[in-house]
């Protein structure tokens, strides 16, 4: 994973060491002397992270750091913040002005680059999103989520799993300004139970558990799909700092060492809570956008955008699997005539029952979409074509044989649909000519009188022939 890291340091001979360190790792690395050059070099160019000493003359690390997090054309770039200092006091300064993490000076080498690797990966699933939530606003669906920092932190659900009493009333008593719910357990085996009760914001996970090696739990919380994005928070004394780096490389977000300073922790639960909060609001943004784009408003259906591509893949894995796939036109009986008679609004209420009646019909693989105006398609993967004739003629007859309730005088209208049906074999097909094919059939049913299937190679189904069989099973 290659990307460009900006180094700003006063000392030039500390530049030129990480610079040598991170280019051996194949990183494009740029430099900045000083505040103001590196932010300069940031609006330019922006890097994917910074490495920002804190004691520089004139602007401090502090304030360049406040400024590149207040900014929001920069806001989403990780900071990690290089510094000399040990005292407790100055990393939570730093973290409340948005530093994403610390290396202490002289630098640990693995701690380096595992640091970097993850904030670099955090990154890239967070540009993702926010490419695609950018694709969203500019059509004017959505609302833009601003950056991480503006997220809540408070009332996060953390789960802590500490065996050392003194460090878990810690987190209790240091989290309780944010009115978190805190809980406590002491193994592995806990922790997983609790986790399919509650869903949490953040796990704080110990490394000197008594009787089990907490990063064994940190690798399964990462392959487990539930817990995956939950954050994880190693608790670690110095000389783990080798499994913190392993924890790092299998995806815990961040570590603090014992003694646990209170106002750390409470930075670093906040910073990580608020990035998941983030992360999900991308995510739902981009979940909205889709579905406004792909989703019929009317009637809930996919709309043909959704049903072109679905219906190509589906061409595909017919063709793969020697099957054949039904595909069947539907078109409402004078619908204009119901329009006319009974106005707009009455049209769309029985577009909506349509639609509802041939959801109901249909098996799960199946798939139905509208198509435009009051017409539909329905598609019906691995599917014979004698079920073929009875899906159909179910649907023809969900309609025709039950009135539709709505709000004409009349309290319920009669309506029907003819129907146009194509089997399509495991031969080579396009999407269009798949359409056409079972449209050309509807056309041959309205011209027949209406309220009918008619298939290709087969003409008019007899509604005599066909048995009707529990909807379940077919
Ligand atoms: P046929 O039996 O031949 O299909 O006759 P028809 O009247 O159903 O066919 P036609 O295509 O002439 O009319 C379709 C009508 O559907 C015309 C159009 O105004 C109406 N329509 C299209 N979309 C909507 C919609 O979203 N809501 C409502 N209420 N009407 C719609
Ligand atoms: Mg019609
Ligand atoms: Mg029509």
């Amino acid at each position: 994973m290659s990307a460009r890291v900006l180094v700003v340091d006063d000392i030039l001979p500390n530049v030129k060491l990480l610079e040598a360190k991170l280019t051996q790792e194949y990183y494009e690395v740029v430099t900045a002397l000083n505040g103001p050059e590196a932010l300069i070099k940031i609006e330019a160019s922006p890097p994917d992270i910074v490495l920002l000493d804190v004691m520089m003359p004139g602007m401090d690390g502090f304030e360049v750091c406040r400024r590149i997090k207040t900014n929001p054309l920069t806001a989403h770039i990780p900071v990690v913040m290089v510094t000399a200092l040990t005292d407790p006091t100055d990393r939570v300064r730093g973290l409340e002005v948005g530093a994403d993490d610390f290396l202490s000076k002289p630098i640990n080498d693995t701690a380096l680059m595992s640091r970097v690797r993850s904030l670099v990966r955090y990154k890239m699933t967070v540009d993702e999103w926010r490419a695609r939530e950018n694709t969203a606003s500019s059509l004017g669906m959505v609302e833009k989520a601003a950056n991480a920092m503006q997220e809540p932190a408070e009332q996060a659900r953390i789960l802590v799993v500490e065996d050392q009493y003194f460090d878990s009333e810690k987190f209790i008593d240091a989290l309780k300004v944010d009115n978190d719910v805190v809980i406590v357990v002491e193994t592995g085996a806990q922790a997983m139970t609790k986790i399919l009760q509650v869903d949490f914001d953040l796990m704080a996970i110990s490394l000197n558990l008594t009787n089990e090696d907490g990063l064994r739990l940190c690798s399964h919380l990462r392959s487990s799909e539930r817990t995956r994005s939950i954050p994880i928070l190693m608790i670690a004394t110095e000389d783990d700092m080798p499994r913190v780096v392993h924890g790092l490389e299998i995806g815990a977000h961040d570590y603090i060492m014992r003694p646990v300073d209170r106002n750390e922790l409470l930075a670093r639960v906040r910073t990580q809570v608020r990035r998941k909060r983030f992360q999900e609001r991308l995510r739902s943004t981009y979940e909205v956008s889709l579905s406004l784009a792909l989703i019929d408003s009317l009637t809930g259906l996919y709309n043909r955008r959704y049903l072109e591509a679905h219906l190509q893949k589906l061409l595909v894995k017919n063709e793969e699997n020697k099957r054949s796939l039904g595909v069947l036109v539907m078109d409402i009986d004078h619908f204009k005539k119901i329009n006319d008679t009974y106005g707009h609004g009455v049209g769309d209420e029985i577009l909506k029952i349509f639609a509802e009646r041939l959801k109901r019909n249909i098996r799960g693989i199946d798939m139905v979409a509208r198509l435009g105006g009051e017409e539909f398609v329905v598609l019906l993967p691995d599917i014979p074509v004698e079920r073929a004739y009875i899906v159909a003629e179910r649907l023809r007859r969900s309609i025709a044989e039950e009135t539709f309730p709505c709000s004409a005088p009349e309290g319920a209208i009669s309506v029907t649909t003819s129907i146009g049906g194509a089997m399509i074999n495991s031969q080579p097909h396009g999407v269009q000519e798949v359409i056409d094919r079972a449209d050309k059939q509807l056309y041959i049913a309205k011209e027949h009188g209406r309220n009918v299937c008619v298939f290709e190679d087969k003409g008019a189904l007899n509604p005599a022939e066909i048995q009707i069989e529990d909807r379940r099973t077919i």
